[in-house]
């Protein structure tokens, strides 16, 4: 919900200012509609409901994977497609996966979202209302800034939403921005007094492979990446996740996991390897066994690597998938 048009409207109706939180707290909780703000006057209610839109967007398609993971797929008043992904796991975690921008202006060439248009930046009542649509229907805990988009070219929007979500109960600890290694955003992230994680979509040590899947690091090369995370560990000392996406022959040898280990001082970063996830691209994802020896690479240099849970891919939920093909 677009909280600035609510305020502008309560004021044209002369209604005290508390009411605008009043109305804030029943969608945090999960409200399904106006109707159900019990503590708003009735007729303010239905004022509201024809003035306020209860949503900046519309829900246009939602697929439920065979692991319980849920993508629904939104249209902005403008039409432009968004998508945004829930996962529940066992131990109660319940993390929705955020976009920030309808479609990504950097072409990674692994990424779905990459090879789709550009449509434009999100606003932060864009980005609450992805958040909102799953908190009707449950509880959340997590929220990870991995669905479309780069969350650093839009973080003025990006914190804004950040600074509501603990409303929804989603807390700033809880919650981590993962960018491509956008390095004036990364310094941004450290400088706000929020103690928000950092998530670094590496995907290769060197210049010129990272370049060539990675065209963005021409313009922010590795050591300058690398340079950036570190300063945001002093600032913040939060380890700082470095995502690297598994493709069989490219970025998957062990000489390269070697190379990886080099660039990261354990104390400040742990590794997410990420089974690749198909996206139409030309690559294929890394064996079981190629993905462990260099996972166990990384463990004999001292760098904590996991590797990635796949959920949603049924569904073109995972990692890299999001591209509202249906859009
Ligand atoms: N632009 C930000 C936010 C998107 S996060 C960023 O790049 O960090 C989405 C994550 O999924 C990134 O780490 C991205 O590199 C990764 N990814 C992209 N395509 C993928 C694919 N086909 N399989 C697995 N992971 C992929």
């Amino acid at each position: 919900m677009d909280l600035d048009l609510l305020g502008q409207r309560l004021g044209e109706a002369g209604e005290p200012d508390y009411r605008r939180g009043q109305a804030w707290a029943w969608q945090a909780r999960g409200a399904r509609d106006w109707e159900a703000m019990t503590d708003l006057p009735a007729g303010l209610r239905e004022r509201l409901a024809a003035e306020v839109p209860f949503s900046t967007l519309e829900l246009e398609a939602e697929e439920v994977s065979s692991d319980g993971t849920v993508k629904a797929l939104f249209l902005t008043a403008d039409r432009r497609p968004v998508e945004a992904v829930l996962m529940s796991y066992r131990d109660g975690r319940r993390s929705v996966c955020l976009s920030s921008q309808s479609g990504c202006p950097l072409t990674c060439t692994f990424c779905a979202t990459g090879s789709m248009k550009f449509g434009r930046n999100l606003t932060a009542w864009e980005i609450v209302d992805q958040a909102l649509h799953f908190r009707r229907r449950a509880e959340l805990n997590h929220c990870v800034f991995m669905g479309m988009g780069e969350p650093m070219m839009n973080l003025d929007a990006v914190l804004g939403a950040c600074g509501l979500l603990p409303d929804l109960g989603i807390t700033s600890r809880r919650t981590a921005v993962s960018t491509v290694g956008w390095v004036p955003g990364i310094d941004r992230l450290a400088a706000q007094p929020r103690p928000l994680r950092l998530a670094l979509s590496l995907h290769a040590a060197d210049d010129a492979l990272r370049s060539e899947i990675m065209p963005v690091n021409d313009r922010y090369p590795v050591s300058e990446v690398i340079a950036a995370c570190n300063r945001f560990y002093e600032a913040k000392r939060r380890m700082v996740f470095v995502e690297y996406v598994m493709l069989a022959g490219v970025n998957d040898q062990v000489g390269q996991a070697l190379a990886l280990a080099d660039l990261l001082d354990p104390k400040r970063y742990k590794v997410n390897l990420i089974p690749y996830n198909p996206s139409g691209s030309p690559y294929e994802g890394s064996g079981k066994a190629a993905i462990e020896a260099f996972r166990a690479t990384l463990e004999d240099q001292g760098i904590r690597a996991t590797v990635r849970l796949t959920r949603g891919r049924d569904i073109d939920a995972a990692c890299g998938q999001l591209a509202a093909r249906a859009a």
